[in-house]
This record gives C-alpha cells, structure tokens and sequence, in this order.
C-alpha cells in the first residue's frame, strides 16, 4: 500500500554567517505505512527534530529545505500553498511537541483552544465542537473534563498538558501523529502512561505514528521500525527487534550498551565518548568517524553510503560494505 508518509533525500540546511552551511538534514529518505510506529533515534544535534519541523514545513529562516520531496498521501507537501499545509497539519498530520506549555496558548482555555482546533478543520457549529472538545479529553483520560475545559494551561499538569495536547493531535483523526519528544519533560511515572495512550490512540483511530526520541529503551515496547539518525543523516534502520538483537553501525551498538538492561547477546561498546559534532563542521568523511571505536583510514576519508545489510535492515558503515571486515 502507499506509504502515509514519504521521505525522499530530504536536506535542510541553515545558512549561517560568515558562510557557515549547517546541514542539519542531509539526504534523509524514509516512509511510514499506515498504522505502523516508526520512531526516530538519536542524540540532540542528530536531525530528528529538524526532520520532523521540516515535515510540518515550520522550518524558518535561516534554515531551509533545500532539496528533496515530502509526500502524505498522494499530496506533495513542498509545492503546496501556505494555506494548503495548514489543512494538512492537523486535517493529515497531528503533532505532538516535548513542552506543551510552548504549543497551548497560556491566555485561553483548554475547551476554548480544542474547539477552536476543531473548528479550524471541520465545518461543525460551536455547541457541537464544545461537546466534541469534552469528548476528546474524556478519550484521552483527563477526569472531570466538563470542569477541565473551563482550566487555563498553567492550572494543569505537566502530564495532563500531554494529554490535552492529544486530544487536540488526534481531533481531527489524522492519518499521521508526529510526537518529538512527548515525555522527555515529564516524570518517569507519567512517560509510560503518555506513550501508552499515544498507542491506545493511534489503534483506535488506525493512525501511523512516528516518534522521535533520544532514548532507545522507548522503542523496545512501542516500535515497529527505527531509524538512527546520527550527524544529520540515517546511519541505520531496521525492524524494532532486529536493530535490538543485531544493530550493526557502531553509533547504535554504543546507543544500545548504555541502557540498563537489553539482551546479553548484544556486543557491548560502554558509553560512547564525545559529542555529536556541529552540523556546519562535519568531518569529511564517516561522520562518526571522530567517536568510533573501529574507526579506519579509510572512514576520514569517504563518507559511507547507506547501504542494504539484509532485507529491510540499512546501514552505513564501512565495514559492512563489499570486503569490509564485517561483510
Ligand atoms: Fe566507524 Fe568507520 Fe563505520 Fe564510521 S564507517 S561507523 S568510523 S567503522
Ligand atoms: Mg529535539
């Protein structure tokens, strides 16, 4: 079937002074399938978010998609108008941000800004938006959600916000729901039961769902596919429980070892060292070349391609390649 969502050799970059180029995207490709969970993995710097900003087209200067196609659908999200997308963010894709305290507007309420949502998209009367408004929060657990919709923002909280952000994703029944970071400032507590009702929603209304996350223990429960994206490109993908059992690229070998328990039979690197390096002064060749462990002359030289390891399961690395150590 065709994918709801279709990436192909994306690259956003940010023009930065003194003619620093920061390719923050470079040459991302990618689809997800109706109903399937896709997260995207890798540490702050890596080009989750900007893949997710530049698939919702909220990509401000000095950034820039400078290259490649965004497909929801049969619908190309790079030659529509303004207008369009906004039909598509929320009518085609809902999206869920880390802090939901920076996505709901502080001066209005709940039922206020979740009616307004569904008014946005849907040509309904007032009175039945308000009921769908109750509705929805019922849906997503919040308790007493005729009172809730009178609530400012800051009255509620931080797990509350979550759901009531949601609520306003999954208004519209999307076919796609983009959560970046949907727990990550929230206590660990409250994570699970956040990512577990994104789960019951996404069954319920038969969404796909793609989520970005710098913590890989998130996709063990939650995934069909991930893709590690390191130095702002996919340096592996592969299905959930394959990329836990059998990750090849050393970047999620060192993902992988520092979480607290996972398979034995995983080969252990120990945390890796260093950080992810600017987007505007990559090295030349891999770009994890300056924290590899196998690290070889050659890989200073020549960025890998990502490359087929096994059906479904992508790699770039160079001892995978033809007569590389690995092959
Ligand atoms: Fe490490 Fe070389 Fe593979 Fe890059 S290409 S991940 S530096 S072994
Ligand atoms: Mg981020």
């Amino acid at each position: 079937s065709l994918p709801v969502l279709d990436v192909q050799k994306l690259k956003t970059y940010f023009y930065l002074e003194q003619g620093l180029v920061a390719k923050a995207v470079d040459d991302v490709t990618f689809s997800v399938y109706p109903g399937e969970t896709v997260a995207i993995v890798g540490e702050s710097g890596s080009g989750k978010s900007i893949t997710a900003l530049s698939i919702m087209q909220l990509i401000n200067k000095p950034g820039r998609i400078v290259e490649g196609s965004i497909h929801v659908k049969d619908k190309d999200l790079l030659n529509l108008k303004p207008k369009q997308m906004t039909t598509i963010r929320g009518n085609h894709i809902g999206m869920i941000f880390q802090e939901p305290m920076t996505a709901l507007n502080p001066v209005f309420t709940i039922g206020n800004q979740i009616t307004e949502m569904v008014r946005k998209h849907k040509k309904v009367s007032k009175q039945i938006a308000e009921q769908k408004a109750i509705e929805l929060l019922r849906i997503v657990g919040i308790p007493r959600p005729e009172q809730i919709t009178k609530e400012y923002p800051h009255q509620l909280s931080g797990g509350m916000r979550q759901r009531v952000m949601i609520a306003m994703a999954i208004s519209c029944e999307p076919e796609l729901i983009i959560a970046d970071e949907p727990t990550t400032a929230l206590d660990v507590t409250i994570q699970a039961q956040i990512l577990d009702l994104l789960l019951e929603m996404q069954k319920r209304y038969n969404m796909a769902l793609l989520l970005i996350t710098h913590d890989l223990g998130v996709v063990y429960e939650y995934t069909d596919k991930v893709i590690v994206m390191y130095g702002g490109q996919i340096v592996e993908q592969a299905p959930t429980k394959q990329l836990l059992s059998l990750a090849k690229h050393p970047y999620t070998k060192g993902l992988l070892s520092s979480l607290p328990k996972m398979d034995e039979d995983v080969e252990r690197l120990g945390t890796i060292k260093g950080t992810v390096p600017a987007a505007y002064n990559f090295p030349v060749g891999c770009r994890f070349s300056t924290r590899c462990p196998f690290v070889m002359e050659k890989c200073k030289q020549v960025n890998p391609e990502l490359l087929q390891y096994d059906t479904d399961h992508l790699v770039r690395c160079h001892l995978y390649e033809e007569g590389g150590e690995r092959q």
